[in-house]
C-alpha cells in the first residue's frame, strides 16, 4: 500500500508508525488503496 503526501504530492511506499514525508516533512497522507481513498493522519 502506498501513500500520497498531501502537501508535496509525492508517493511514499511504506508508512509504519509515525512517519513524515521524506521530501517535505509533512505528516498527512492520502491512502492510495485501489477503490478506497482515505485521509490518514500519520
Ligand atoms: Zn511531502
Amino acid at each position: 500500500m502506498s501513500y500520497k503526501c498531501l502537501q508535496c504530492g509525492k508517493t511514499i511506499e511504506k508508512i509504519e508508525g509515525r512517519v513524515r514525508c521524506p521530501y517535505c516533512g509533512y505528516r498527512i497522507f492520502m491512502k492510495m488503496r485501489p477503490k478506497v481513498v482515505k485521509r490518514v493522519k500519520a
